[in-house]
């Protein structure tokens, strides 16, 4: 018998992503590997568009601030699995960040414990050594993709260490890094799910491209 999954997982779904479902947290709150010094974000953060267009709307930020107390429930994880059984791709974090080691080992039993759905979670808190080991497990599952994000709007990026970068505009040596082409599809992933594949290195996001609009639609596990 199925249990009904606890009806206080939120998830979101962007249109950006095809439809596929993402857990997130609030921006900026929850991304401390966002901070260059006190009051001053890295380049990268600083157009963040989890901090702007849909994502100011109370009915966008009340579930991620809702989240941030919810994972931390004993049964979060069971939930979490319960709520995921229908997806196949899943993004951590369409908004904020993996900002607690606790946060990163549950997230690590959901991923070990849906190997039908691949995962994909973007993230700067690698920057904190103490999330090595959690992040090494994470990339040792055949069905998870983990990329570090580069602080650079500029396409700087450490080779071996980021996996994704955001780069001026397409002149990108494609041996380097995959061109994300979402700017050409409305700001949609039309089908691509590069992102969700682990053998691809590095991603690069034109930067124009960060700017489309997305639409966002927050609903409840069910
Ligand atoms: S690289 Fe592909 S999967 Fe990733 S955001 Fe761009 S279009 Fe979507």
């Amino acid at each position: 018998m199925k249990l009904k999954p606890n009806s206080s997982i939120r998830i979101s779904v962007t249109s950006k992503l095809d439809g596929n479902r993402s857990w997130s947290l609030q921006a900026i709150d929850t991304c401390p590997g966002s901070i260059a010094s006190p009051g001053e974000l890295f380049d990268a953060c600083k157009g963040c568009y989890a901090t702007s267009g849909n994502y100011v709307f109370a009915n966008v930020k009340a579930p991620r601030e809702a989240n941030k107390l919810d994972w931390t429930r004993f049964e979060w994880v069971d939930d979490m699995v319960q709520a995921l059984d229908q997806d196949r791709y899943f993004r951590w974090f369409d908004s904020g960040d993996v900002y607690a080691l606790g946060l990163a080992e549950k997230i690590l039993e959901v991923m070990n414990r849906t190997p039908w759905i691949s995962h994909w979670l973007p993230t700067r808190m690698h920057k904190f050594p103490k999330f090595a080991m959690v992040f090494k497990a994470m990339k040792a599952l055949p069905n998870v993709s983990v990329r570090f994000s580069s602080d650079s709007t500029v396409g700087e990026y450490i080779n071996g260490l980021h996996g994704s970068i955001i780069v001026p505009d397409d002149r990108v040596d494609t041996d380097q890094a995959f061109v994300c082409r979402a700017y050409e599809h409305d700001g949609k992933c039309s089908g691509c799910r590069t992102c969700w594949d682990k053998t691809v290195p590095v991603i690069a996001y034109v930067q124009h491209g960060k700017k489309m609009g997305k639409v966002i639609r927050i609903k409840l596990a069910s």
